[in-house]
């Protein structure tokens, strides 16, 4: 008996130890495995209130493939307390994630008065040396180090109240070939501007939470999840990470659905969504999302019997849809409206490109 509570203690000391992962349920796409990832998180070592190993239980528990820690350089309200050098904090979470099947990436917010804002330089060295009090310093300092530099928040209120301006300083940086990214959503908060301009100078689209506090606050309804970056690797590594932000293979993955340039969320719909012929003769089918990809699309031609209805393509769901006899599939378009390669411009694919699954 006493064995018996002994052993149920050890265990409940064990299962309290080791998160649960989740597995989240994104599909690869042809040549590229798919990465979930947040890039931009701060711990108590500059004004974030929680431990670096905080960080990577939370993403371990919600199945994140990989972090960055990214604390302020210049802000660092616990300063007193916390006395460490400027690496201190991903060095934590990197040792403390060694074994636990989860990339930390070293990462620093240079924390700037706008313009030019503020910047993640992700893949550094060492942080103490991009100090600097002149942002061009900084930055290059940080590319000098090979770091992937992305915009964080360009429309953040508190720096842009009125509108969100792309200043000279910017086009200054980008000339200078210091920024390689910018966020598109940080937290909940999606940036229209940022995304023509990742569109229209080749940056990475980036998702991001910003988080200060512990998740364990954050009022996520279950079926939710954290604002994210999908990041589409050759290999699953650091490495492999660092290759395809370079290269833009991304996609903003959020609340309300997938922010990404369009040939990565076309492959990504494509990816996820089979269509199944229930009766083909009378124009009945079925689609078969098993992603945790909540997509809503339009069949956007009017040979659809009831063509202005969503249809909702829920996280493992299968929905059945109907076509007016004559009518052939290879006539109807599908209108992803929950899927942006741009600004009011959803993704629209054939119908007929969506894999079709005879069984
Ligand atoms: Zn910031
Ligand atoms: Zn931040």
């Amino acid at each position: 008996m006493k064995k018996n509570l002994i052993l149920f203690l050890l265990l409940s000391v064990y299962t309290q130890a080791v998160p649960q992962r989740n597995i989240i349920n994104v599909p690869d796409i042809p040549g590229y495995r798919t990465m979930v990832c947040d890039f931009h998180q701060h711990t108590v070592f500059s004004d974030g209130t929680v431990w670096p190993t905080v960080r990577v239980d939370e993403a371990i528990r919600e199945g994140l493939d990989a972090i960055a820690i990214t604390d302020h350089l210049e802000y660092r309200p616990h300063e007193s307390d916390m006395a460490a050098d400027r690496n201190r904090s991903w060095q934590i979470a990197k040792e403390y994630a060694a074994d636990r099947g989860l990339i930390v990436i070293a990462g620093t917010e240079i924390t700037k008065e706008m313009p030019p804002g503020h910047f993640n330089a992700l893949f550094i060295h060492d942080a103490e040396h991009i100090l600097n009090k002149d942002f061009r310093q900084a930055l290059k300092t940080a590319a000098d180090q090979g770091a992937f530099i992305m915009w964080n928040h360009p429309g953040w209120k508190v720096q842009q109240p009125d509108s969100t301006v792309w200043w000279d300083e910017h086009t200054y940086i980008f000339n200078q070939g210091w920024m390689h990214g910018i966020e598109v959503i940080n937290g909940p908060e999606v940036s229209p501007e940022a995304i023509s301009w990742a569109n229209e100078k080749s940056l990475a689209m980036i998702g991001n939470t910003d988080q200060h506090g512990p998740f364990m606050f954050e009022e996520f309804d279950p079926d939710d999840h954290r604002t994210s970056t999908l990041v589409f690797v050759a290999e699953k590594s650091e490495g492999g990470i660092r290759e395809a932000l370079f290269n833009g293979r991304t996609a903003c993955w959020y609340k309300h659905g997938v922010i990404g340039k369009a040939p990565v969320i076309r492959a990504l719909f494509l990816a996820s969504v089979t269509i199944r012929p229930l009766d083909a003769e009378n124009g009945r089918y079925l689609f078969y999302n098993p992603t945790d990809l909540d997509l809503r699309i339009t069949l956007s031609n009017t040979v659809y019997e009831d063509w202005s209805k969503e249809l909702k393509l829920s996280p493992g769901s299968k929905t059945s849809f109907k076509i007016p006899p004559g009518a052939s599939v290879e006539q109807i378009g599908v209108r992803v409206n929950n899927m942006f390669s741009g600004v009011d411009k959803p993704l629209e694919v054939p119908l007929s490109m969506i894999q079709p699954v005879h069984q």
